[in-house]
């Protein structure tokens, strides 16, 4: 296909496709899906080898959010049946943080529901930083606690943490409809408070809460402009219990179209797996090893995942190896303008409060053709697929990891 042939050349260029051409990689057919993928393939390789970072969840603080974002378990109003708990102690979540690390884990992201911390809640993990790198020597810290008031950022900088998440989630035409207390540009300024703290950005999307085909392009050509060094790809898992339960549209072969376009888009960032992997990929999940160089180890923030030591045993057979922390993430260019307070690759760049694709609610927005014809394949909800979490942080049994 020319297409395939532009975009692997733009990708090993790291030159932007055009929005035409990420559309197209969404239109292409089930015939042609894994020779989109053997191309995408090509650039994550080019950037990333065959290594697979690990990261590792600790959801610090869970449920009883006032925030309405309707993909959310945590949100307001949500009759999910989650683990609901206040702030871990700093050694609780660094005891957490060791289990990840010990089953490979190179990050450890710290999460905690909520609009956003108050100083006092930045001081506590602040603490829980100290705690979590003092335990396990070499690990990077992420922090996810909503939307940064000023200040906050250089706070948490420098009280250690690495990065800090917050994902854009879907276009800006389409975010009103999924959340109402607060605002896209709400979550474009925090990503920007973190860059320009020094902590390295991680900002991402949610696919299949009814967005098109359109929307999807928006929100990850805005995740380019906004230049994060990761981008976590989350596939919604409809949680029963809230606002986007019914919202079962995404196919294994969807997942990976979606993942390909973003890897054509941002074809030197760390583009990572996230949540809704096992619900939505389900037996293709290795085939996202190719598109993605970086997945989450264990469970999520309210739902459980796959069997850690499974995770492992995938990227082996797949013939991928869990990178070490002796190897540096990103490609040297990219390392070498974080290390510089620089802004890495391409252009600006944002991302929102919390939401690891644990969420569900009813249809949001969109109407793309493709979304629709995918939604028809989908078929019936698999609830059977959706595991609250009930063990690890917050609970007495030990964790996934
Ligand atoms: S995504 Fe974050 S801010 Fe939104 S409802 Fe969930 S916990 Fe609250």
């Amino acid at each position: 296909m020319d297409l395939l042939t532009t975009l692997v050349d733009k990708g090993l260029r790291r030159e932007s496709p055009t929005r035409e051409e990420a559309l197209a990689v969404l239109a292409t057919s089930d015939d042609d899906l894994l020779d989109v993928v053997a191309a995408a393939g090509k650039v994550r390789r080019r950037w990333f080898g065959r290594r697979v970072k690990l990261n590792y969840l600790v959801n610090l603080k869970s449920g009883l959010c006032p925030e309405d974002c309707s993909y959310c378990s945590q949100r307001l109003g949500s009759k999910a049946e989650i683990l609901k708990y206040t702030w871990l102690k700093p050694e609780e979540a660094s005891e957490a943080a060791a289990a990840g690390v010990a089953g490979g884990a190179k990050r450890v992201c710290i999460v905690a529901s909520g609009r956003g911390p108050t100083d006092r809640d930045v001081d506590r993990v602040s603490q829980t930083i100290a705690a979590i790198k003092e335990q396990n020597e070499g690990v990077e810290v992420c922090a996810c606690l909503g939307l940064l008031s000023e200040g906050q950022a250089a706070r948490l900088r420098a009280a250690g943490a690495d990065a800090y998440n917050h994902n854009l989630n879907t276009s800006e035409a389409t975010y009103g409809d999924i959340t109402t207390t607060h605002t896209y540009a709400d979550r474009v300024d925090t990503v920007h408070q973190a860059q320009a703290a020094g902590l390295s950005a991680c900002s991402g999307l949610i696919a299949g809460m009814g967005e098109s085909d359109a929307d999807l392009v928006d929100v990850v050509f805005a995740l380019r402009e906004l230049d994060p060094d990761s981008v976590p790809v989350n596939f919604l898992i409809p949680f029963e219990g809230t606002p986007l339960a019914k919202e079962w549209n995404l196919t294994p072969q969807r997942a990976l179209r979606i993942l390909a376009m973003v890897r054509f888009v941002c074809p030197d960032v760390e583009v990572r797996l996230a949540g809704g992997r096992e619900v939505h990929l389900r037996s293709l999940q290795p085939l996202a090893l190719h598109l993605a160089n970086s997945i989450f180890l264990g469970d999520y923030l309210t739902s459980e995942g796959q069997a850690g030591k499974d995770d492992l045993a995938m990227i082996a057979d797949a013939g991928f190896e869990v990178e070490g922390t002796d190897t540096t993430t990103l490609p040297e260019h990219r390392a070498d303008a974080l290390a510089g307070g620089g802004c890495g690759g391409h252009g600006g760049g944002g991302c929102g409060p919390c939401g690891d694709g644990d969420g569900a609610a009813e249809a949001v927005a969109g109407d793309g053709a493709r979304a629709d014809a995918d939604a028809s394949a989908a078929g019936e909800a698999r609830t059977d697929l959706v595991a609250v979490r009930r063990r690890g942080a917050g609970t007495e049994l030990p964790p996934n990891a």
